[in-house]
């Protein structure tokens, strides 16, 4: 029968945790594949998935390709472990002018043979099958794997698929991810998705400076990070009138840390007022101003209560477009609409600002009621 054969890493590390943790990861993979028809197995250390239509296997692959904790998988053959069988399976992989290697893994101790052996075993079977053939461990074209359970099955598969790899999603809390319209934000959100958080996102919009479409931009973003985290609850909220009130008040080199943190402030309120134990950044060292080790001192400092998660922060600009790349939203992220940022975008804005001044800057504005207000302006939308 043919399978789907599923690895999970890290999971094996985890102790007590690992019922817990292979629980959801199980349940993730079901919500992934809903609406797809398969059944699920366990044996030791692997996932099954079979009796689904031949169809629908491509599919299957591209979903299971987006589940954290998923280290890697195949495509193999299902059979009774026994050495007639494995071996009549073995012989259908076609070898002509091949090199190849076979590889045996023995979960379950009481099948007669041991794996070296038998591995050589079916290497001369098959080396005989097909003369024009070679055995070569090192440089092969075919890697043969039997893998025998504990469940009286083997699996003989010649693929293997990388996965996600990481932790399953749920498994490490809920965070608040400022999504703006960038390529590193969107990064940040699938990098805690890969460890195993949930997230829900906040955009600021600067409206009518900044176009409808601005909007419909990160909309777009969120909808397919979704497709890796689950629904999102986007939290858009206008900043219109907090820049204008920065643009009035305060110096314009600090305009983008006044702005930055404002919106940690915001971000706060809306950690507690969702049960949120997170923030979530694209920041990346000195990638610009606002991103010095100074600038983020004084930005991180207004919030007290909860961690700032910044994952992009020792990345290269070209990494994280790879990674932007991967999961598919380079391309929406690089859409040329204006980002509130860049609206009153200050010429030289200040590159080692400190507290003292920032909050002398601020001493200008009335920040309780800017933000108070910002809230009030919270739009809610569920973005799957
Ligand atoms: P990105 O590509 O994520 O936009 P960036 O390199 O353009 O990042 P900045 O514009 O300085 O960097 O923003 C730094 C971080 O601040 C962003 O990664 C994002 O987490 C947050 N941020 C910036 N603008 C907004 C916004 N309009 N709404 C929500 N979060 C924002
Ligand atoms: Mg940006």
């Amino acid at each position: 029968m043919k399978v789907l054969l599923l690895r999970f890493g890290e999971l094996y590390l985890k102790g007590n945790n690992r019922n817990l943790f292979e629980g959801q990861l199980i349940n993730n993979i079901k919500e992934m594949l809903a609406g797809e028809e398969f059944k699920f197995s366990k044996t030791f250390g692997r996932y099954v998935i079979s009796n689904y239509k031949d169809e629908r296997e491509g599919e299957i692959v591209t979903k299971l390709g987006r589940v954290f904790g998923l280290h890697s998988f195949s495509r193999a053959e299902e059979i009774d472990a026994t050495p007639e069988s494995i071996q009549a399976e073995v012989e259908k992989i076609d070898l002509d002018g091949k090199s190849f290697k076979v590889i045996v893994k023995r979960a379950d101790k009481s099948f007669p043979i041991k794996s070296m052996d038998f591995a050589s075993s079916l290497g001369g079977v098959m080396l005989k099958k097909y003369p024009s053939s070679r055995v070569d461990l090192y440089n092969y074209d075919t890697e043969i794997n039997v893998d025998i359970r504990m469940n009286g099955k083997a699996y003989v598969y010649t693929t293997l698929i990388k996965g996600q790899g990481g932790l399953p999603l749920k498994t490490a809390g809920k965070g608040l991810l400022l999504l703006s319209g960038g390529i590193d934000s969107p990064v940040a959100c699938y990098l805690m998705a890969k460890r195993g958080m949930t997230m829900e996102a906040v955009h600021f919009h600067s409206y009518p400076y900044t176009s409808e479409r601005a909007k419909e931009k990160v909309f777009s973003l969120a909808k397919i990070l979704s497709g890796y985290v689950g629904q999102i609850k986007l939290h858009v909220i206008s900043f219109t009138k907090i820049q204008e009130s920065i643009h009035v008040h305060c110096k314009p080199e600090f305009m983008i840390t006044i702005m930055r943190r404002i919106m940690m402030r915001i971000a706060e309120k809306l950690c507690e007022q969702n049960g949120l134990g997170a923030i979530v950044t694209g920041e990346s060292l000195g990638q610009v101003a606002s991103q010095t080790m100074q600038s983020m001192t004084v930005t991180g400092s207004v919030i007290s209560s909860l961690p700032v998660f910044r994952p992009c922060i020792a990345m290269d600009k070209e990494e994280i477009m790879a990674i932007a790349n991967k999961i598919d939203t380079y391309e929406t992220s690089i859409l040329p609409y204006e980002d509130c940022c860049t609206v009153f975008l200050p010429k030289n804005p200040v590159i080692k600002p400190t507290i003292e001044k920032a909050e002398k800057e601020e001493s200008h504005l009335d920040i309780e009621a800017l933000v108070k207000e910002a809230l009030a302006t919270e739009e809610i939308i569920y973005i799957k």
